[in-house]
């Protein structure tokens, strides 16, 4: 009989019980247990875990992990802990993820592009003005990282006929995308964009740099939308950039602390969208299906599949 899995993280019980229940459906023939009511003996035998950000700690219970799988797509928050130790780390690659990470980019493009921020704004102040409109292949929307939720998010932008730009680190061919990288090239995708948004790992090198020069490298009345990571943006920078009028508004899913603080001006901002990380929540349905394929590989070919790359940070 297969060894026991060990699921565990930052969790609360219901999350954790919801879990275990969806990857017993998902994948007859393996047992999940929480960590917490594994024997010593389970734990020793355990050579792989289901993880959920879980603390250092927890993770030395088991000697004998050789991989961990992740139950979320950004992984940043585990990077300095599994750099000390030869685990590999393999985050969630969910098509399911990526198909509502595109819903989400493009529900919010749609509501800036159509200029909804603006009749909000209207409506508190009783005014009726229409404003002229403006079609989709009239607007530039530069995404920030094309990886597996950026082309998904471009595909659907595509289709919706907007000027779609990329950015990401390394040479990207993909059809009906402007594609720019490396740093030498960020400002040639920002330049006189109508919309950027934000889908980049954060790492050291993609942490503050949506700064007070980037936000200027927009069209004056761009909007900005970061579904990524808070850190990502310079918080000050936007602040001040949508005071001076240069961008007319901000939605934001994610931010530097979560839950957004009470006393944050965030909340009371009338250009900022608040939203609370909900742009692409892990689906248990989908997730699933993604770790089962994953365990039956490593069981039947003991091949694990593509791991974080820890020198570059994603
Ligand atoms: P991914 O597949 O790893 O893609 C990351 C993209 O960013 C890649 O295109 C990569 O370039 C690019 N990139 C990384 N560092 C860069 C740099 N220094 N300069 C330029 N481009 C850089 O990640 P993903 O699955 O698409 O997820 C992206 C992020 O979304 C996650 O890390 C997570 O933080 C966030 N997320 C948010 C939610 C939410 O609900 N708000 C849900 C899921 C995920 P290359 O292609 O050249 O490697």
């Amino acid at each position: 009989m297969n060894p026991v899995i060990p699921v565990f993280g930052d969790l609360t019980d219901p999350e954790l019980h919801h879990w275990l229940t969806a990857l017993g459906n998902a994948i007859p023939g393996e047992r999940f247990m929480a960590l917490a009511e594994m024997t010593a003996e389970q734990k020793q035998r355990a050579t792989f875990a289901i993880v959920a950000n879980p603390h250092p700690s927890l993770l030395q219970q088991c000697p004998n992990l050789i991989w961990v799988q992740s139950l979320w797509a950004g992984v940043e928050k585990l990077l300095a802990t599994f750099q000390q130790t030869d685990i590999k780390l393999v985050r969630l690659i969910d098509p399911g993820l990526a198909n509502t990470m595109a819903e989400a980019v493009l529900t919010w493009s749609l509501y800036l592009h159509r200029q909804m921020h603006i009749y909000r704004q209207q409506q508190l102040n009783h005014t009726w003005q229409p404003l002229p409109y403006v079609a989709p292949e009239d607007r530039i929307v530069t995404l920030l990282g094309l990886g597996e939720l950026g082309r998904a998010a471009a595909e659907s932008l595509i289709k919706q006929g907007f000027q779609v730009r990329g950015w990401s680190r390394q040479v990207k061919q993909i059809q009906g995308v402007h594609c720019f990288h490396g740093s030498e090239q960020l400002q040639a995708a920002l330049d006189g964009a109508d919309i950027a948004i934000c889908l980049l790992p954060l790492t050291p090198q993609t942490q503050g740099l949506i700064d007070t020069p980037r936000l200027g490298m927009l069209k004056p009345g761009a909007c900005l939308i970061n579904f990524a990571r808070g850190a990502i943006v310079d918080d000050q920078a936007l602040l001040a950039s949508l005071e001076s009028g240069h961008l007319a508004h901000a939605v934001l899913d994610v931010f530097m602390t979560e839950p957004l603080p009470k006393d944050h001006p965030y909340w009371r901002h009338q250009q900022v969208t608040v939203l609370p990380h909900i742009s692409a929540q892990t689906r248990a349905d989908t997730a699933c299906k993604v770790v089962a394929r994953n365990i039956r590989q490593y069981r039947r070919d003991a091949v694990i599949s593509d791991a974080v790359d820890f020198t570059r940070g994603y």
